[in-house]
């Protein structure tokens, strides 16, 4: 009964959803399913489509172990939330305003200044819970319901123009324009009756994972109060897109007060690592970090002194004093050697020194207390294929690719040891999967037509790569037409 309706619903909506095969996945409704009239499967096309068109215009933060790490809090609070099998991606953008954004389909991506901005991992986590709960409550989707004459350009325009018009102005405009053109009102801000359930869901949430709902009142405040000292443009994006008021404080310090913590045992430490690995990526200024650093040694006026030193060995590294790096790293390493990013961060010095082998060695080593690590795999097989040893690196990533965690890394890294052992028709369709995971699905569909020729010969791989490369011209063609 259900696919009919939303086969019937197509046309009204404007695009065609035969061509994801959705409509032979049953998915749970969510939110409030009496009114729904976008699909689930059309959500995640929605949300998959501004994903693309927000990495045509940012390179997202592509490092493993940052991912690794939010992926991990991300999802820790996704199972705690009120739709804990609904598919969520986390993603972080390399933009030093204090925000964070929930496109439909489960799209979340976290700037590196709310990162940077969080005192605690509680507090990253208060602002995950809450976008999260925008998904879960479909409020961004809700405004669109309304409006019939909606396609799927419009509404990924819509979208960005909602999350992302103040932020990157490129983006913004086009979306603008193109809302314009459709005469379609762009009131897209969450309501205050919006904010508040997302911030008494994602609070829920917050405690049952076992975070301290204080952080959330803590972290708004903090915003609120730095917020003074912006005028107009440079509030931050948070702010804007999630007014926060004084009584919507208050209100959410009076909620907190009634869940006392109850600590889960996490690893708070790789909060603090993991912030101090982004500061070290993130810096325009290596020399005043590095300052920073030794300050904060000095005068031991740090949050946290493993991280604190952490950070200077990474500053170290990537101002190529190795010598003084290892040795400010390796005290962490003899407190706390099991810990893979110190383990991680070795590996990466050994490399700078021309250490090849030892850095393998340590990835090997690792492999037994890490067997599903992407960011291990990721590293190592980056080191196994500078040795030459593109089977192993190979055989590693189809391992990793099981387990059902796919990224632009992971594809890009399968493409270079497929091409290293001269298999080039497996080689160009790998980088088509990396272009389209990154939204170049007309590269995508360049390097399919190149893996079909150095396929000749082979009928089963060319079945594959063809109805690969039919699917994607027909998603091209949805998000073209308007
Ligand atoms: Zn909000």
């Amino acid at each position: 009964m259900r696919k009919i309706i939303v086969i019937a619903l197509l046309g009204v909506l404007g695009w065609p959803l035969g061509v994801i095969q959705a409509a032979d996945i049953e998915l749970p409704e969510i939110g409030d399913s009496a009114g729904a009239l976008i699909s689930p499967q059309q959500e995640y096309q929605i949300g998959q489509a501004f994903f693309w068109r927000l990495q045509q215009s940012i390179d997202l933060i592509d490092d493993p172990e940052l991912n690794s790490y939010l992926q991990t809090i991300g999802y820790r609070l996704v199972a705690n939330s009120d739709a804990p099998s609904l598919p969520f991606t986390f993603f972080m953008v390399p933009d030093t305003s204090v925000n964070a954004f929930a496109a439909p389909g489960g799209f979340i991506g976290i700037n590196s200044g709310l990162l940077l901005t969080s005192q605690t991992e509680d507090e990253m986590a208060s602002v995950l819970a809450h976008e999260i709960a925008h998904i879960t409550q479909r409020h961004l989707l809700r405004s669109f319901e309304k409006s019939k004459q909606m396609n799927l350009p419009m509404t990924v325009a819509m979208i960005a123009a909602a999350l992302l018009g103040a932020a990157d102005p490129q983006i913004g405009s086009a979306a603008v324009m193109a809302v314009q053109a459709g005469g379609v009102q762009a009131q897209l801000n969450f309501t205050r009756h919006n904010e508040r359930e997302a911030d008494n869901l994602g609070m829920l949430t917050l405690v049952r994972s076992g975070f301290d709902a204080q952080a959330m009142p803590t972290f708004f405040e903090r915003l609120q109060q730095s917020s003074r000292f912006y005028t107009g443009q440079a509030v931050p994006e948070f702010l804007r897109t999630h007014p926060v008021t004084t009584s919507r404080i208050a209100d959410a310090r009076g909620r907190a007060v009634r869940y006392p913590l109850k600590r889960q045992l996490g690893d708070t430490l790789q909060f603090y690592l993991m912030r101090e690995k982004l500061r070290v990526m993130m810096t325009t200024d290596l020399k005043q970090l590095k300052k920073f650093y030794e300050n904060s040694l000095e005068t031991g006026s740090n949050l946290n002194d493993a991280a604190t030193h952490y950070g200077y060995s990474l500053a170290l590294l990537e101002s190529g004093n190795f010598t003084q790096a290892r040795k400010v790293l390796q005290p962490l390493i003899d407190q706390d050697g099991d810990r893979l990013s110190y383990q991680l961060a070795l590996a990466d010095i050994e490399i700078a020194v021309g250490r090849l082998s030892a850095a393998l060695n340590i990835y090997q080593e690792n492999q037994k207390l890490y067997p599903d690590d992407q960011a291990l795999t990721l590293n190592q097989v980056s080191a196994l294929l500078q040795a030459n040893l593109p089977e192993k690196a190979a055989k590693l990533l189809l391992k990793q690719l099981d387990l059902g965690v796919p990224s632009r890394q992971l594809y890009k890294l399968l493409a270079q040891a497929k091409g290293d052992m001269g298999e080039k028709s497996q080689a160009h369709s790998w980088l088509a999967e990396y272009y389209y995971i990154s939204g170049r699905l007309n590269q995508a569909a360049d390097q399919l037509r190149l893996a079909a020729d150095f396929a000749k010969g082979d009928e089963y791989q060319l079945a594959k790569i063809s109805s690969r490369l039919r699917d994607i011209e027909l998603t091209l063609a949805q998000m073209e037409e308007s």
